[in-house]
């Protein structure tokens, strides 16, 4: 059973300067309960530890980004309540900041094997690469990628409650660049996080498999203490799927539209991910409670 909620005393003490979290929303679609299980985490651990969260829109994806959804999702966080410390204008958009990721790959390849890899999702046919394009000397560019060898030996990480230990090369060579010349959400989220000063990483529990190549990744990078972390139990849906954004009746903007108050959504939430057993409303400033 994943933990509900992480030590927070323990979570503190690991953390030497004050903490500084994230939201970080892709706008591949419109924000619903499974998000807003999350901002309760980030705004209520937050919170609860004195700290910081930034708000960053994770559009690496350009197939699947839109602006709508970009807006609206902005749009829905304000009428919940749940505000970033340092406003949110400008927008930060990892689509605004080509130049960090170039840079980013060039400390790469100074100190690490990056290569060319043109393989498709299709040839690769599972979550596992198997590192085929290693010794084919490919040059990146147009129609091919960039991978960089996650080198041997595991990773530690404490998440939240437990201790854990991965091989970071368990998925094969990471890739950083795909064939059509878009950053990876592994690569910019490792350089987002270390450059945005990001200490701590509070996300669902789809993720905790990337963590141990993200950390591996960012000490490659030149980060000397790699982020905490805490994974959350993910809402499923009723047949027990990660909940989908096509999922309506737990669209914000449905319950919106429904005539739901904010701090029903919240409440609503709150029951949903087990932090409360009734669904009283529940407002964003209060979401500190549920961890306090
Ligand atoms: N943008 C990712 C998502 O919406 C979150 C990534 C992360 O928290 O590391 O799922």
């Amino acid at each position: 059973m994943m933990p509900l909620r992480p030590d927070l005393s323990a979570l503190s003490s690991r953390l030497t300067e004050t903490p500084v979290t994230r939201f970080a929303p892709s706008p591949t679609g419109y924000l619903h309960l499974g998000h807003v299980v999350n901002a309760l985490y980030v705004w209520g651990i937050a919170g609860a530890l004195g700290g910081r969260v930034l708000l960053r829109i994770e559009d690496h994806d350009r197939r699947r980004t839109k602006i709508r959804f970009e807006e609206s999702i902005l749009d829905d966080l304000d009428w919940l309540g749940f505000v970033p410390d340092a406003g949110r204008s400008p927008v930060v958009r990892q689509s605004d900041r080509p130049a960090r990721y170039e840079d980013a790959l060039e400390r790469l390849r100074r100190s690490h094997h990056v290569y060319g890899c043109d393989c498709s999702r299709r040839v690769i046919g599972s979550e596992r690469y198997g590192n085929t394009c290693r010794n084919r000397d490919l040059e990146t560019g147009p129609g091919v990628g960039a991978r960089v060898e996650m080198g041997p030996g595991s990773e530690r990480f404490w998440d939240g409650t437990d201790e854990r230990e991965e091989a970071p090369a368990a998925f094969g060579d990471l890739l950083i660049r795909d064939r059509e010349g878009h950053w990876t959400y592994q690569f910019s989220v490792v350089v987002d996080d270390e450059q945005d000063g990001v200490n701590l990483v509070i996300r669902g529990a789809d993720l905790t498999g990337s963590t141990a190549r993200q950390i591996r990744l960012g000490r490659m990078l030149g980060r000397s203490t790699p982020a905490q972390f805490f994974h959350h139990p993910l809402l499923l849906d009723p047949s027990g799927r990660k909940l989908s954004k096509s999922d309506g009746d737990v669209g914000v903007r449905e319950m919106r539209a429904a005539g739901a108050s904010a701090p029903e959504v919240l409440g609503r939430a709150a029951v949903a991910a087990g932090l409360r057993d009734f669904p009283h409303p529940l407002r964003a400033i209060d979401v500190v409670l549920l961890f306090g």
